[in-house]
């Protein structure tokens, strides 16, 4: 028994009984794993303000033989303003979900905690960047990071450069040719210009990437592509998607 002190973000709560939550927490340099939080539903609890979702803070743990369980919280940020807007809360939801239910226990992956942070950090300000460009950027570097970064430079089937393919399509990995395309069970033609975002955003630190903006019809496709690679590769069945979907369609509608 020991007790050890862990950065991470609560990208899971639930509910135990009358005053107990179990949490799944994205910890930097040790990864997803599940932690207690006793007695932390009373607003006397020393750990109540922070074992809420998205709360990102320096944790001492407490280890048994069993479980873990929080002693001591120290918060970071609790991303407060996504609490202010239901949109951004959406969204902010649905990254913590597809990270949540596709990221193995207790493996390291820094890379795709500062993923999170960063796009729930725009989320929280008010930037005149669309959502769904924040979430096509999201699920672009979701990939990457993932080891799915698409192909964009040739077909990634028969590696015919792209400046000699006449009609390109895009399937579950990337560039196809017309030659290909019967490979992929599901394909979308596209305007080769695409290409240039999709490489943008794969080429850019994820620092330097909510300074740009693109049209409604490339962003329609972008949210297109970026399906048909998740749904091949991922768990999508995510609850919070489908409000997305709602929000996605009104703002096209705008
Ligand atoms: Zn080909």
């Amino acid at each position: 028994m020991s007790t050890f002190k862990a950065r991470g973000l609560i990208i899971k709560e639930t509910k135990v009984n009358d005053t107990d939550k179990c949490l799944k927490i994205f910890f930097k340099d040790y990864g997803k794993m599940d932690v207690w939080a006793r007695n932390c539903r009373s607003s006397k609890s020393k750990i109540f303000s922070g074992t809420n979702l998205f709360t990102y803070a320096d944790f001492i743990i407490y280890k048994s033989s069993k479980s873990l369980s929080i002693n001591q919280v120290e918060v970071i940020s609790n991303f407060y303003n996504l609490s202010k807007d239901l949109d951004s809360l959406a969204y902010a939801t649905y990254f913590l979900e597809l990270v949540e239910k596709n990221i193995l226990e207790g493996i390291s992956l820094n890379d795709m905690l500062l993923l999170l942070l960063k796009n729930l950090n725009i989320l929280s300000k008010d930037l005149q960047i669309s959502k769904e460009l924040i979430r096509v950027i999201f699920e672009l570097k979701f990939l990457q990071i993932d080891g799915y970064r698409p192909i964009i430079n040739c077909c990634y089937n028969c590696s015919k450069p792209l400046d000699d393919i006449k009609t390109t399509y895009f399937g579950t990995q990337g560039v196809l040719c017309q030659d290909c395309k019967k490979l992929s069970h599901q394909t979308i033609q596209i305007d080769k210009n695409i290409l240039y975002v999709i490489n943008h955003i794969l080429s850019s630190d994820i620092n330097n990437l909510f300074d740009f903006n693109v049209s409604n019809k490339f962003l329609t496709i972008l949210i297109a592509l970026n399906k048909l690679m998740l749904m091949n590769h991922f768990n999508t069945n995510i609850n919070s998607k489908y409000f997305l979907e709602d929000i996605s369609r009104k703002e096209f509608l705008i």
